[in-house]
């Protein structure tokens, strides 16, 4: 089998790595770029520093901070705008997955056209983007090091999952310093999340000798990390681990690639404006017992990576536990389950069944799953998720 692996070409971790920004657009001789980034960025005072600093260098930076969680194709068209108007040469992605992603589509969108949607599915963009610079601040999507976006047409309340190598940001600079400022809530969505693309991309159909490696180190720092990154926020070491772990995952599932838990996932997102990785935590633990049949042994080295299961215990005893361990995380991490989400309101979650279910199959992400659930499967599984 021939396999193919695209992570950027320079990925550059540790604390205060967000501080070589200046010094990598500079070798490449780039000083007119576009900030893409959220209010929270600007609050915080992380957007100014980088301006500031990058000002001190003499680059000429546009900010734009109107990226919304799930970004949507109207955020794109309005950075696009803001780029060509500035003549920017490169684009900086300063946040979590909602800027990021916004960057990299803005950065196509510069050298390609036609509507967005053309993009959407699997090597649909003709040519390279302006070159990205990516600097996560949550430990979760990955998105730094993936050739994925996901952008929201909030018309036909579809989130548009778009995988392409132009996507690929040209550098990460990976700090978990950045992360330090997450509030519990966000950690166990964004590390749940995480989680999530680490499994999915291990028992993928499309899973590879490539991408094994850091699908299980995102498993091992999830189950080493996670609860006390949740509990003691100020946790430098736990932070580090989960920073890894998320770019590790992006790096494993980018390169396999996710499948049931995203595929039902996204729908919820678009139609209910639920975080990404809480409807993911969601959903995990029902779409994990009903594909453990397809991939038993690999369900169980999940549970032995995490630390839940003994090594002795046999492959299906160490797949329940896995069940009813992700179930257990999620109490502990306090997500709650469907029915007690406060923006999903139960009778608009029952009427748009048939949709979330047709959405989730034409996005492909199910087919790739251990066991291929039929359109009737997958309404029943968010009817046990509730
Ligand atoms: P996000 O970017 O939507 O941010 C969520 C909230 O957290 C925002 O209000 C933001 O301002 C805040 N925030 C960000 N960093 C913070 C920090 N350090 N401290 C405090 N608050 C902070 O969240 P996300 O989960 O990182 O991204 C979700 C998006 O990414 C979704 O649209 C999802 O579909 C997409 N996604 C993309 C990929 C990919 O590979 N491209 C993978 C998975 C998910």
């Amino acid at each position: 089998m021939i396999s193919q692996f695209n992570i950027p070409s320079t990925v550059i971790a540790g604390a205060g790595a967000s501080r070589e920004l200046t010094p990598q657009l500079r070798r490449r001789g780039l000083d007119r770029v576009l900030l893409v980034t959220d209010r929270f960025m600007v609050g915080s005072g992380l957007a100014p520093r980088i301006v500031a600093e990058l000002s001190a260098a003499g680059i000429f930076t546009e900010v734009f901070d109107d990226v919304q969680p799930d970004p949507s194709v109207d955020n794109v068209l309005a950075g696009l705008d803001l780029l060509r108007a500035a003549r920017s040469q490169a684009v900086v992605a300063l946040g979590g997955g909602s800027p990021i992603d916004c960057a990299k589509v803005i950065a196509i969108l510069s050298t390609n056209h036609g509507p967005m949607e053309q993009f959407m599915g699997r090597d649909k963009v003709p040519n390279a983007g302006l070159p990205l610079f990516a600097i996560p601040t949550t430990a979760g999507t990955g998105s730094e090091v993936t050739k994925v976006a996901v952008i929201t047409d909030t018309r036909r309340d579809v989130k548009m999952m778009m995988l392409d190598s132009h996507l690929l940001p040209a550098v990460a600079l990976v700090d978990f310093e950045l992360t330090l400022s997450m509030p519990p809530a966000l950690t166990a969505a964004v590390g749940v999340d995480t989680l999530t693309h680490g499994i999915e991309a291990y028992v993928s159909k499309l899973a590879t000798p490539l991408t094994d490696p850091p699908a299980l180190s995102c498993i091992r720092l999830v189950g080493e990390n996670l609860e006390c990154a949740w509990r003691e926020p100020t946790n430098r070491a736990a932070r580090e681990g989960m920073m890894l772990a998320a770019t590790q995952g992006g790096m494993a599932f980018a390169n396999s690639s996710v499948a049931l838990v995203h595929g039902m996932s996204r729908p919820i997102g678009a139609l209910f404006h639920v975080p990404h990785g809480v409807s993911n935590a969601m959903l995990l633990p029902a779409v994990t017992r009903f594909s453990m049949p397809g991939a038993v042994a690999r369900y169980a080295t999940v549970a032995r990576t995490l630390g839940w299961s003994r090594v002795m215990e046999s492959d299906e005893a160490a797949a329940m536990v896995l069940v009813d361990g992700l179930e257990a995380l999620n109490v502990r991490l306090q997500i709650s389950p469907l029915r007690a989400h406060p923006k999903i309101e139960a009778a608009r979650f029952r009427a748009s069944l048939d949709k979330m279910a047709a959405d989730a199959l034409a996005s492909g992400s199910p087919q790739n799953n251990p066991v291929v659930p039929t359109f009737d499967q997958i309404v029943a599984l968010y009817q046990q998720a509730w």
